[in-house]
């Protein structure tokens, strides 16, 4: 039996893009007692590979945190799975706002000592002793509280893009460095304010909750569900946002936007922008804040030692790496005295710019026609491939990429390989190659531009 994935990322999205099914980003988490945790990541391993079911989850004696990808197709047989076990009958599954089917590559069940890094001993209080649930509208309404305290349990990065009105909003690099800050922080106020707590999915709030309340906390809330599930319900229920900003994930998207409030700043120019992104450096991967002229600029590179290690020959590349600290370095502090203008800590709550809308209707409208799809994407020649399917293409047209990721590009075409050589016409059947300045992804679509007319 396999239970270890054999495909790479890319022959896996290439595969996704292939199969053209809409995938569902979700995250659900339960505290349990399992006595076996390597038998149940494995049986979940066959259960959800034979589903097409990607992720990444822990396992533990303590019970399962997962975030994942799963086929919508396949989402009613995935959820069959969750209730066969019975501390998972009934489990709400946090399906994300913005979906990509490419969020997750691989599944990846990993067994923990626990799902949650909180350095917390539990034999030393009562983990089920947990604060109050609240639903968006019942948070919303303890926010207006002036005897309320909201403290948000997420890291620096996850803050500066996004966090509720007035929070406090800790200068920490993990969950469990925040726990013993916050206590000090909030001595005074235990007896009489309400401490309100939220985190990304809910599942830091769990314990966190019960670790204050026995710290004599008297009054803890935290919100069921986290800012995901807050975000669902507000949606649907037409209730105001109190959050401002993004919600950061942590899967390749890096960030789902709660509203168009933007309130952090490219790293490098300290202009309003709230896009992660990790160095091209694969030596250094810092995340950070980059907007798109920074990127253009610095190549994708967080400083310019590392924009002159990506031109270095690969071999060369690897051997200064030698004697560098590896490890986890994706979300590795997210510091560095190269960004001037990182903020964490207090934050403000003033958004300093809009993120433009998304609304279809009040774009331009364009003419187009799809005359093709994506193919690949050479990212150190910045050369992208497509296929033309239907009508042509010929040097000096306007064409329009399309895709979810990539979201609406337009360019003008002024130099055309076709089959390999350089052409000024391709046809249904060519294959094309040209210079972008941007990653194209497998799914994305070409269109020609006929004309443009406001709508
Ligand atoms: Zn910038
Ligand atoms: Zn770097």
């Amino acid at each position: 039996m396999q239970l270890y994935n054999t495909l790479s990322a890319e022959e896996r999205a290439r595969l996704i893009d292939e199969a053209g099914k809409e995938r569902l980003t979700l995250s659900f988490y339960a505290y349990a007692k399992i006595e076996d945790p390597k038998k149940f990541r494995d049986d979940l391993f066959i259960a959800w590979n034979a589903l097409d079911a990607l992720g990444r989850i822990y396992v533990a004696h303590e019970g399962i945190n997962a975030q994942m990808s799963v086929p919508a197709d396949n989402f009613e047989a995935f959820r069959e799975t969750l209730e066969a076990y019975d501390f998972m009958k009934g489990i709400r599954l946090n399906v994300a706002v913005e979906q990509d089917n490419h969020s997750f590559l691989k599944l990846t069940i990993k067994v923990r000592n626990k799902i949650v890094a909180d350095g917390l001993n539990d034999e030393t209080f009562d983990v089920t002793n947990k604060g109050v649930h609240l639903r968006a509208k019942e948070f919303n309404s303890l926010l207006e509280d002036p005897n309320t305290i909201v403290v948000d349990f997420r890291n620096h990065y996850e803050s500066e893009v996004g966090h509720f009105e007035g929070a406090i909003t800790p200068d920490v690099e993990n969950f469990r460095e925040s726990l013993p800050i916050i206590n000090e922080q909030l001595q005074d106020f235990k007896e009489d304010k309400n401490l309100l707590m939220y985190c990304t999915g809910g599942i830091r709030c769990e314990k966190a909750s019960a670790y204050f309340k026995h710290q004599g906390f008297k009054n803890v809330f935290q919100l069921e569900g986290g800012i995901i599930e807050y975000t669902r319900q507000i949606k649907e229920e037409g209730i105001e946002s109190k959050f401002i900003g993004k919600n950061f994930v942590f899967d390749h998207r890096l960030g789902e936007r709660i509203t168009d409030d933007i309130i952090a700043q490219c790293h490098q120019c300290g202009k309003p922008c709230d896009n992660h992104t990790n160095c091209a450096n694969d030596a250094c991967h810092l995340l950070f804040i980059q907007c798109d002229e920074c990127k253009a600029a610095m190549e994708n590179c967080c400083s310019t030692e590392c924009q002159e290690t990506i031109h270095l020959p690969w071999e060369e590349q690897v051997a200064k790496r030698k004697g560098l600290q590896v490890g986890n370095k994706v979300f590795r502090k997210g510091k560095s005295e190269a960004l001037k203008f990182k903020k964490s800590g207090d934050l403000p709550d003033k958004p300093l710019a809009k993120a433009e809308t998304k609304d279809i209707r009040q774009k331009i409208k364009v003419k187009k026609t799809l005359i093709g799809k994506a193919e690949h994407y050479y990212s150190k020649s910045k050369i992208a491939q497509f296929l033309i399917e239907n009508n042509e293409l010929a040097v000096g047209d306007k064409v329009l990429i399309s895709g979810p990721t990539t979201g609406d590009q337009e360019i003008t075409i002024s130099q055309i390989f076709v089959n390999g050589v350089f052409s000024d016409t391709a046809k249904a059947g060519d294959q094309i190659t040209f210079e972008l300045p941007f990653r194209v992804r497998l799914s994305d679509k070409l269109y020609k531009i006929l004309d443009s007319e406001n709508a």
